[in-house]
């Protein structure tokens, strides 16, 4: 009698013929020795199985080796269990909770009351290199829920057994073994811990919650990156080297930026003077901007009566997003979250016909919103911020083309910096369940046709994601990548219907009767710390002439030409900048370090010129220019030298030669 058989049809259309119980290893091996050496997983009708696991019956397959794209995400499962596998063999008594990969990499949470040290990782690192080098085998178990439960909980991991409970009762778990280690895990994994190599290594050690929540224990989460070979390993640690170079918080101590203190409070950044110019010089380039797109000024308090946030639905709907009320005159105020209740509050204050709208409000509105401490992040995530806010009042037959002229302020600025690296998302509802959002589910449906043909008509490219819609109306994200490589909102445009009714926001039409006003909340540069937090990190510090906090040093190469650099500094000084918010922005090194190292120090704080003055500069009213990149432009004299420089700060566009750090 013939044993039952199965057929596996490979890639190619081959088919095969094999023994019940066959596996992708088995397959692997029938078509060559090569491949069985390469194969590190199984593709079996299009789920990625181990390459042990017995397959269940005829299956399309395919075997998947180290060059295909999923090889990555396996080595890093494989190594994230590794690592928890080092920890638990040197850390008896920690426990493993959940180990997922990441872009670039895989972390591993683990619950311990020691904290983890750089000393600890380099261990860890070590015993996971010898736990590859001993190639513990790998296999894969199918466990009742129950039975598991009660195993991790005997165990004393009371995280797995925890985890395992969320599974709905009666189905099977997943346990894979390496060794005598084992895990809760859907795999697939490889056949034994040497198949990942020895392209891997731990990056840093930080905090987590238990399931994100800081309700919760607080656990260790343990970060790695691993790659096919010792090669993609290097490339990526020079990456990640470069990226820190960039990090803004390093740059913003170096440069002298901001700062924050532990007296003031987390989330809370001093803004230093250098870091003052880049503010003031964002909030003039917008002044202008919004100038010519008719937007008047207005300024508004920082704290608000709580009934105001009734009115505006942030109470209690925004709650856990605001800080606690405090008493004035026995009255509840709150620190703003945001600007809108206000602006709201101006345009009621007269009466509108249909012939003055547009009406454009603008504000740099200062407020504060509640992050959890885990969250907060240099000056990309704070708990107080400068928001670059506007909102626009106008009728339903101009909510188009305002939108249109929104999204085109948004180019003039991405354009002048430079930035390519976004793209816009536009948010939808779950168009199905409108009327769990909103009252009125057409008023949505017509705000969302407004958007998307404003952004149809205007060009730019845009994604669509359903349900991260805000529940007063459609909006579209700016989503930037930073040059560190994270990706987040800069900033955001919504179309409000709802203002209307909880303000009653009206205007008088033609009809002498009242109608209700859209509004449309923009603000393209963000708040003034995370786009600042952006452009440190996109010019690598080195901001362009018009935004450096300090555009020229003077360096006098000895003190008889004392008075020639004083008169040069002042000469600079007092010249105005059209588009700029003060004159140029200078000063002098009169310290008594070598001329090498002078000019070494303005090169570290990216001052885009350097004005080197000796006894024959001086004598022939010149100044020898060099440019932070290290180009020397040689003598030239002071008046050519200054008509550069405010050509440059004026058109805010820098001459090529001076290229980007
Ligand atoms: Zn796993
Ligand atoms: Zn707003």
């Amino acid at each position: 009698m013939d044993a039952p058989q199965l057929t596996v049809t490979l890639p190619d259309g081959k088919a095969m013929n094999f023994a019940r119980g066959a596996t992708g290893a088995d397959v692997a091996a029938a078509i060559g020795p090569g491949l069985a050496k390469a194969a590190l997983a199984v593709e079996v009708d299009g789920k990625v199985w181990d390459l042990f696991r017995p397959f269940e019956g005829d299956a399309r397959i395919r075997i998947i080796t180290r060059k295909d794209p999923e090889a990555l995400e396996l080595i890093r499962h494989d190594a994230a269990h590794i690592l928890a596998m080092a920890v638990q063999s040197l850390y008896p008594g920690t426990q493993v909770t959940i180990g997922p990969t990441i872009e670039d990499g895989f972390y591993y949470d683990f619950a311990r009351d020691t904290p983890f040290t750089p000393d600890d990782l380099a261990k860890i690192e070590a015993r996971m290199h010898e736990i590859v080098k001993q190639d513990v085998p790998t296999r894969r178990e199918v466990w009742p829920r129950d039975v598991a439960i009660a195993h991790f909980q005997d165990m004393g991991e009371t995280y797995k057994a925890e985890l395992i409970r969320a599974i709905p009762e009666g189905e099977d778990v997943s346990i894979y073994y390496h060794g005598d280690w084992h895990d809760l895990c859907r795999g697939p994994h490889f056949t034994s811990t040497g198949r990942i190599g020895d392209a891997f290594k731990l990056t840093k050690i930080a905090g987590a919650y238990w399931r994100g929540d800081a309700k919760n224990a607080q656990l260790q989460r343990i970060y790695g990156t691993a790659w096919r070979d010792e090669k993609e390993l290097a490339a990526y640690l020079h990456r990640l080297e470069e990226a820190e170079k960039r990090d803004h918080r390093k740059l913003g101590r170096e440069l002298e930026l901001f700062t924050f203190s532990p007296d003031v409070g987390a989330g809370l950044p001093l803004w230093m003077p250098n870091g003052m110019v880049i503010r003031q010089e964002l909030e003039f380039l917008a002044l202008q901007e919004e100038r010519k797109d008719g937007y008047r000024r207005v300024a508004t308090p920082h704290i608000t009566k709580e009934a105001l946030y009734y009115r505006s639905r942030h109470l209690p709907y925004y709650k856990e997003g605001m800080y606690s009320p405090f008493d004035i005159d026995g009255e509840n105020y709150y620190l703003r979250p945001m600007n809108c209740p206000h602006h709201h509050l101006i345009y009621l204050a007269t009466r509108h016909s249909y012939r003055e709208l547009p009406l454009r409000i603008a504000e740099y509105g200062q407020d504060y919103r509640y992050e959890a401490s885990g969250g907060l992040s240099g000056l990309m995530r704070v708990r107080g911020f400068c928001m670059n806010d506007a909102h626009i009042y106008c009728r339903y037959d101009q909510a188009k083309e305002e939108f249109i002229r929104v999204m085109h302020l948004h180019a003039r600025y991405y354009d002048l910096m430079d930035i390519k690296e976004y793209y816009m998302r536009l948010s939808l509802p779950d168009l199905d369940k409108l009327d769990k959002y909103v009252d009125e589910p057409q008023k949505w449906l017509d705000a969302l046709s407004i958007i998307r043909a404003a952004m149809t008509e205007s060009g730019y490219p845009f994604v669509e994601a359903t349900g991260e819609a805000a529940f007063y109306g459609p909006k579209i994200d700016f989503m930037i990548r930073s040059a560190i490589g994270t990706e987040y909102t800069i900033s955001t445009n919504q179309l409000d219907f709802l203002a209307t009714q909880t303000f009653g926001l009206t205007y008088i039409g033609e009809d002498g009767g009242e109608h209700p006003v859209y509004v449309i909340h923009r603000a393209p540069l963000g708040t003034h710390e995370r786009f600042t937090a952006f452009l440190i990190e996109h010019y690598a510090g080195a901001f362009p002439t018009w935004l450096a906090p300090i555009q020229v040093r003077i360096i006098p190469i000895s003190d008889k030409v004392a008075d020639y650099a004083h008169q040069v500094k002042e000469a600079l000084f007092a010249t105005p900048v059209v588009n700029g918010t003060a004159g140029l922005r200078v000063d002098i090194d009169t310290t008594s370090e070598r001329m090498q190292k002078k000019i070494r120090d303005a090169q570290l704080q990216k001052i885009p010129y350097m004005l080197v003055i000796g006894e024959r500069e001086a004598a022939e009213g010149k100044v020898a220019v060099r440019l932070r990149s290290g180009k020397d432009l040689g003598a030239m004299p002071l008046d050519a030298f200054i008509a550069r420089i405010k050509q440059e700060a004026e058109t805010r566009h820098d001459f090529a030669e001076d290229a980007k750090g």
